[in-house]
């Protein structure tokens, strides 16, 4: 069995949300101790009810953009665990599908302040936790999107490219507190409730970028992937798995993709 995460303190951040939740299972099961936290509570809810009591775990409602908030939990966390050793720093918000010629500032200005600012509020707040502790293992939640480009989402598209960078920079400043940061940047996830709805919603777009119904759209997407197919949650944990075990303890600063080619 999967001896990599037992006992660690891992705090897991958008915990209501479909990687969160699936996360909390998957780590919990090999025996990290979980933090879960998500502005949602109904989301969070949702967690624990399929969690076993068995996990050593802990529900906290956080918004990840108010800083004093965050400090709070973290206290808190510290308080309830003892110490933090990993995090999954995975909270995000897709925004609107829009074209960049109607995109409304006021979400592309929101779509920012969660991904980017709340997940640097998150970091530097957990950061400083792990530098007193003497290290610790960060992975962020990027996305291809922030690579490459998605039509219709050019807010989301602009702050996974800057968390890109928050990775790097951050890998390079806590190196020598011995915290490694990484990304991780998951490309077409399915089946289930986001990958409909994004089809759903680049169908509304339609031409020239997206087929007009959201089969044909789902299809059109596959059909672009080298291994012709949706990856799952199971292998976007896997891949975050590796990055906050210490089988990548020489890997700091890097976006590990996980798109199928
Ligand atoms: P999701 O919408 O199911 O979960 C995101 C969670 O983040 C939600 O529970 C939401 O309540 C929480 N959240 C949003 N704003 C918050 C805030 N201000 N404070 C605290 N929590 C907040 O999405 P998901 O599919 O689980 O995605 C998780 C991460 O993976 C996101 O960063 C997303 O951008 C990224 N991602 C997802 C996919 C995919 O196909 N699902 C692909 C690439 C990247």
């Amino acid at each position: 069995t999967d001896q990599r995460f037992v006992g660690k303190v891992l705090v897991i951040t958008g915990a209501g949300g479909q990687f969160g939740r699936a996360a909390c299972r998957y780590f919990g099961e090999r025996g990290a101790r979980i933090a879960a936290l998500d502005q949602n509570a109904e989301g969070l809810e949702g967690t624990f009810a399929e969690l076993s009591d068995e996990f050593d775990s802990k529900g906290f409602v956080c918004d990840v953009t108010n800083a004093s908030q965050v400090a709070s939990v973290v206290e808190r966390i510290v308080e309830r665990f003892g110490r933090i050793d990993l995090l999954w720093n995975n909270a995000g918000y897709q925004g609107k599908i829009q074209s960049c010629l109607d995109y409304d500032p006021i979400d592309f200005a929101n779509v920012m302040n969660i991904n980017v600012t709340g997940m640097f509020i998150v970091l530097q707040a957990v950061a400083r936790k792990m530098k007193q502790q003497g290290g610790g293992v960060i992975v962020n939640t990027a996305s291809v999107a922030g690579m490459r480009g998605t039509p219709g989402m050019i807010a989301y598209a602009s702050s996974k490219a800057a968390i890109l960078t928050m990775t790097v920079n951050a890998a390079k400043e806590l190196a020598r507190f011995h915290i490694r940061v990484n990304s991780i940047s998951p490309a077409l996830i399915g089946p289930g409730y986001m990958w409909d709805r994004q089809n759903a919603l680049h169908a509304e777009l339609g031409p020239p970028y997206y087929a007009d119904t959201a089969e044909k759209v789902g299809e059109a997407k596959i059909n672009a992937v080298p291994m012709q197919r949706v990856g799952s949650v199971e292998e976007v944990l896997q891949s975050t798995a590796f990055l906050l075990s210490s089988e990548s303890s020489y890997t700091t600063g890097i976006n590990l993709v996980v798109d199928g080619g």
